[in-house]
């Protein structure tokens, strides 16, 4: 079997504008400065993992990026093409010559429905002389001047399945597949180039995602937490075999269809990990507390614990505590003195105290004091 690598077809000419591109998300932004490497890294990411329309913009509008004058973004869905725009850009239809989308005259972006079967050109640059050279663009970050852009089926670039061949005896993700395994790591935007001091720069106010090393592009997908002990529960599989809720229509992981005919027992899969903004990183494969000097009283059996500094004794020494409970990853207050500001993904910031526990989901960052952040992230390989 084969698989489309994207739900388009990109080409690009090397400029200066960012390109950050994933399987059905395609976000162009002005030339950033190199000092945003690890920002753009993370939301490359989060592009490359943006589900919907509505979850780009919303990735965007956390980001202040959506707010820079000039601004265009793909989104393939089951209605075809959906281009977003602003500014000075103008996508052409490379058929008819026709503007096909224009960002002038929009206070916030026009959005614009392209339908399925479209070849389409963007110029971020003014053309000067020969057209240069086009460049594949499969999944990554590129600095370009004009991307090329059609999503005519037969033009799709197509790979065998690695699951087919049996290549890939691990469930692998999207990025391995597109073999781009090393880029996400090789901060792929450091190469830009310097840009025009007018440039806004973008907000980061308090601890934000950026603090975070960006996750390795192989994560750890369904190993199980406890093969060993015979820990087992109900779950349907993606076609890329990670295993899921029964009741979910999409994979928690690649957001592939969930196969409901396929749930069946499997060894109980390890849900996330927490990564702390000191560059460590943990699988949730047994409760873990975090603290400024944890010890085994008052917390599950078994629990590992994690020692964070904290000079001012901000946080506590059994602080919170962390578990993944059936398809769900809770955190508990542990009666800290402080407590703990929850930042999910999406929604309202609020503080965790007096011993509470609430559900968190994939992206929450949880700042304990001191500067100590975790965040909740997909899991990882040993
Ligand atoms: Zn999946």
């Amino acid at each position: 079997m084969t698989l489309p690598m994207a739900a388009w077809r990109v080409s690009y000419t090397p400029g200066n504008w960012l390109v950050l591109s994933g399987p059905t998300t395609l976000v162009v932004l002005a030339p950033v400065q190199p000092r945003k490497a690890r920002l753009i890294n993370q939301l490359w990411t989060d592009v490359v993992a943006a589900s919907s329309v509505t979850k780009l913009l919303e990735l965007l509008s956390a980001t202040g990026l959506s707010e820079l004058p000039d601004f265009a973004a793909f989104h393939w869905d089951a209605s075809g093409l959906h281009c977003f725009l602003r500014g000075g850009l103008q996508v052409v239809d490379i058929d008819t010559g026709d503007v096909a989308v224009s960002g002038s005259d929009v206070v916030t972006w026009r959005e614009e429905k392209l339908g399925a079967a479209r070849r389409l050109r963007l110029d971020m640059e003014p053309k000067e002389g020969e057209a240069g050279l086009a460049l594949p663009l499969v999944v990554g970050a590129v600095s370009a001047a004009a991307i090329f852009l059609t999503t005519a089926d037969s033009e799709l670039i197509r790979f065998v399945d690695p699951l087919d061949r049996g290549v890939l005896p691990k469930v692998p993700v999207l990025a391995d597949r597109a073999g781009l395994a090393s880029s996400a790591d090789a901060a792929p935007v450091s190469k830009l180039r310097p840009v025009h001091s007018s440039e806004p720069s973008l907000p980061e106010p308090g601890i934000s995602a950026s603090q975070f090393a960006p996750p390795p592009a192989k994560h750890l997908a369904s190993q199980p937490a406890a093969a060993a002990t015979g820990d087992e529960i109900m779950a349907a599989m993606c076609h890329r075999g990670h295993a899921n809720p029964p009741s979910n229509r999409h994979c928690r992981l690649c957001r592939g269809p969930v196969d409901p005919a396929t749930a069946k027992l499997v060894p109980r899969p390890t849900l996330a990990g927490v990564a702390t903004n000191r560059g460590e990183f943990t699988n949730l494969q047994v409760p873990v507390v975090f603290g400024r000097s944890p010890k085994h009283d008052g917390v599950p059996a078994g629990a590992r614990l994690k020692a964070v500094a904290s000079p001012t004794k901000d946080i506590s020494r059994n602080h919170l505590l962390l578990t993944a409970k059936d398809w769900d990853v809770v955190v508990t207050d542990l009666n800290s003195t402080n407590g703990t500001t929850v930042k999910p993904p999406s929604g309202q910031p609020f503080i965790l105290s007096d011993g509470k526990t609430v559900k968190i989901e994939l992206g929450t960052i949880l700042e304990l004091g001191d500067g100590v952040a975790l965040r909740l992230e997909p899991p990882r390989e040993d």
